[in-house]
């Protein structure tokens, strides 16, 4: 799995660092209230669970699928499920997580439904940003790393269902993009 890597663009020890500052920027935030985290699946699996233990405050965790990434790093139609009731939002201030904004569709779509079902609030927080591939107006409260225009794995992440237990984020060697027909995305 390493050799598949062309370059580590954030290592273990940056990415620990950077998550520690995070979740004191948003300790701070939510210092009066006791926010709903409400991470999409699966990319930000990694990000939130090293997020949330280093926030010393109470919280409630949730999660919503989207799925928009059906053929390799090409985005397909977005579809959304398993979002929180409404009886677990009305009235509460949300933090919207995911690993990357990269066009902004996931988290704009996602946040458009956690408001509708009543969330008072809907703040985003996201590992990695890519303005440059920005499609929708949406900027995120807090962003770990602002990176290149690159297709990046690891600490989550994945290509073609792989590669999300890389402990950093990586840039891909072309050769794996290219065998990539070969390979099976998880669902
Ligand atoms: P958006 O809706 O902002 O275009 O895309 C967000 C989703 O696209 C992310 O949750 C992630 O699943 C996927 N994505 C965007 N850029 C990358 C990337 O560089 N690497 C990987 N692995 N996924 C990406
Ligand atoms: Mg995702």
């Amino acid at each position: 799995m390493h050799d598949d890597i062309e370059r580590i663009l954030l290592t273990e020890h940056e990415l620990r660092v950077r998550v520690v500052h995070l979740a004191a920027e948003i300790a701070a935030v939510y210092a009066h209230d006791e926010p709903t985290l409400v991470a999409v699946l699966k990319g930000s699996v990694v990000f939130v669970a090293d997020l949330i233990r280093c926030l010393p405050i109470p919280l409630r965790l949730a999660f919503v699928w989207a799925e928009s990434y059906r053929q390799g790093t090409r985005a397909g139609r977005l579809e959304l499920s398993g979002l929180p009731p409404e009886e677990d939002l009305r009235g509460r201030r949300v933090l919207l997580i995911d690993d990357i904004l990269d066009s902004g569709r996931t988290l704009s779509a996602i946040r458009a439904e956690l408001g509708s079902r009543g969330a008072r609030e809907v703040r985003t927080c996201v590992l990695l940003d890519k303005p440059v591939r920005r499609a929708v107006e949406l900027e995120a409260d807090h962003v770990g790393f602002r990176v290149e225009d690159l297709f990046v794995v690891g600490y989550g992440l994945d290509f073609a269902g792989r590669y999300r237990n890389l402990p950093y984020v990586g840039a891909l060697k072309p050769r794996v993009f290219a065998s990539a027909s070969g390979m099976e995305r998880a669902p």
